[in-house]
């Protein structure tokens, strides 16, 4: 059995391709397997025979859709001819690093048909979903046998700039452009091939709170109807942010944004008394999606004040938790973010100290914060790690589980999420190399390379499918087979709001 099969149907496609290879050092043969389905079914019988480890297709297509441009490149997430179809579940591995080369690049279906197509028959192809149409991909992927395969193509034409218009010559050139850029890529794809064993940690993904925050923008908008507003993200990841966008939720920052007498829902980070005031104040319909453990918080440092406490509260300066509950009694409570910042709490009774915990962070970091307030005012009070909420512990315990295991782990979670963030550095300080994705195009297939362990956790406001995606993704690049190691099994439920369990019943 050979390595990785290069071919691309044309001399100019095959040479873009060598060019690319020459400009990065690779050393790869590339094989012209001609123009067409009729020479591409008999190359591919060539390909069979010499039964390669992967094949790589690469070369110019049309493209199907508006937002697309000259020059970009769609990886073909599956391929047919209407008759057959093969999937590509690589394909996000390969658009995400093709985008990290500087190209623009997408995912989708690409059609293979046996002569040049225009007008209404393109628009009948795009129909059906295709992104891109060739003339040999479907029967080249018939020489891999199964093993795994990749098609890019190189947009030289799309609906507004016709394959008939003398225009193609530059919408060609800009193709081929593209094509030796993405050709170093194409062998890093090679590169990352293995089988792998999948640990999943477990639990992993939503949490109890993200679920019915969730739910409350899903109910407010069926009850109220859109456009319902919502305070900052209601959960720190983009793909919730995005999938709620389309169904009529608009995010903004501040509720100056908000216009009078609209439906705004608070995030399940919380907010201060003074936004609550001001949503009153307003006549805005408010809906408080905050998390019942963020809430317990915010009840204690109001308590803490009460009795005239200094409250330190441990956390990230700027996270949105941080704020709301800061907001709870502002001229008694101090961030504390190190352990040096201990030294700068200046309380007007020093035997009356407490501190707090941001629910999402990382317990032995928090603990050693605790110990510096504690030698400084030994009769410190508070909750003990108890601030940080169960699904930050389980999710913490469940990644120290696999990253031992594991060369390398993958935690699905947006940037600004910070349990997901916690994660990453839970694996790292366990020795293990950790990445933070949002999705299976955040990988970088350098990560991949020489790694047969790979460990997968989920922040608890990443939803579940991005797992899905990942593990697709890595199958993709051969056979896996997924373990789950479990440290806790969670059934916590949180109800929601009144004013939408009223609506419900009155709807219901
Ligand atoms: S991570 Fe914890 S505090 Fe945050 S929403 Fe989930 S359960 Fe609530």
């Amino acid at each position: 059995m050979s390595a990785l099969m290069l071919c691309a149907p044309l001399g100019v496609e095959a040479r873009a391709l060598r060019r690319g290879l020459s400009d990065s050092g690779e050393h790869v043969q590339v094989t012209r397997t001609g123009y067409g389905p009729v020479r591409a079914a008999a190359a591919a019988e060539r390909i069979a025979a010499s039964a390669p480890a992967m094949l790589a297709i690469g070369g110019v297509g049309g493209g199907l859709t508006d937002d697309l441009r000259v020059g970009d490149v769609v990886v073909a997430s599956e391929v047919t001819d209407g008759v057959t179809t093969v999937r590509c579940p690589s394909a996000p591995l390969v658009a995400g690093e093709l985008r990290r080369a500087g190209l623009r690049a997408r995912t989708g279906p690409i059609v293979t048909v046996d002569r040049l197509v225009r007008g209404h028959e393109r628009s009948q192809l795009a129909a059906t979903g295709a992104v891109a149409v060739d003339m040999e991909s479907a029967p080249l992927l018939a020489g891999a046998a199964g093993s795994p395969a990749i098609v890019v193509r190189a947009i030289s034409d799309t609906p507004a700039h016709s394959v008939f218009n003398p225009r193609i010559v530059s919408g060609g050139l800009a193709a081929l452009r593209s094509l030796r850029q993405a050709a170093p890529v194409l062998v890093r794809w090679a590169a990352a091939m293995g089988e792998r064993h999948i640990l999943l940690a477990s639990p992993r993904s939503f949490c109890a709170g993200v679920e019915r925050a969730i739910e409350i923008v899903e109910l407010a908008l069926e009850q109220h109807g859109a456009p319902v507003y919502v305070r900052k993200q209601i959960v720190h990841n983009a793909t919730v942010v995005a999938d709620l966008e389309r169904a009529g939720a608009i995010f903004v920052d501040e509720l100056s944004e908000v216009p009078d007498g609209a439906m705004v829902v608070f995030s399940a980070h919380g907010v201060s008394p003074e936004v609550r005031h001001e949503a009153a104040r307003r006549g805005l319909d408010a809906v408080d999606a905050t998390c019942p453990l963020v809430a317990k918080v915010h009840a204690e440092a109001r308590r803490y004040a009460a009795d005239g406490y200094l409250v330190a509260l441990i956390g990230h300066a700027g996270h949105e938790e941080v704020d709301g509950t800061l907001g709870e009694a502002p001229g008694a409570m101090a961030l504390v973010e190190t352990a040096a910042d201990v030294g700068r709490l200046d309380p007007a009774d020093p035997r009356k100290v407490a501190y707090l915990m941001q629910t999402t962070l990382a317990a032995d970091e928090a603990n050693s914060i605790v110990d510096a307030i504690t030698t400084r005012f030994p009769t410190a009070t508070g909750p003990g790690s108890d601030d940080i909420c169960y699904a930050t512990t389980n999710r913490q315990r469940a990644v120290r589980a696999i990253a031992s295991r594991s060369d390398v782990v993958l935690v699905a979670g947006s940037a600004n999420s910070s349990n997901s963030q916690r994660l990453v550095e839970t694996a790292q300080r366990a020795g293990t190399a950790a990445y933070l994705v949002d999705g299976p195009e955040d990988i970088q297939l350098g990560w991949l390379a020489g790694a047969s362990t790979i460990g997968i956790a989920a922040g608890a406001s990443a939803p579940p499918a991005i797992v899905g995606q990942i593990v697709a993704a890595l199958g993709g690049l051969g056979a896996v087979q997924t373990e789950d190691v479990i440290v806790a099994t969670e059934s916590i439920q949180f109800g929601l709001p009144k004013e939408l369990r009223q609506q419900g019943a009155d709807v219901g």
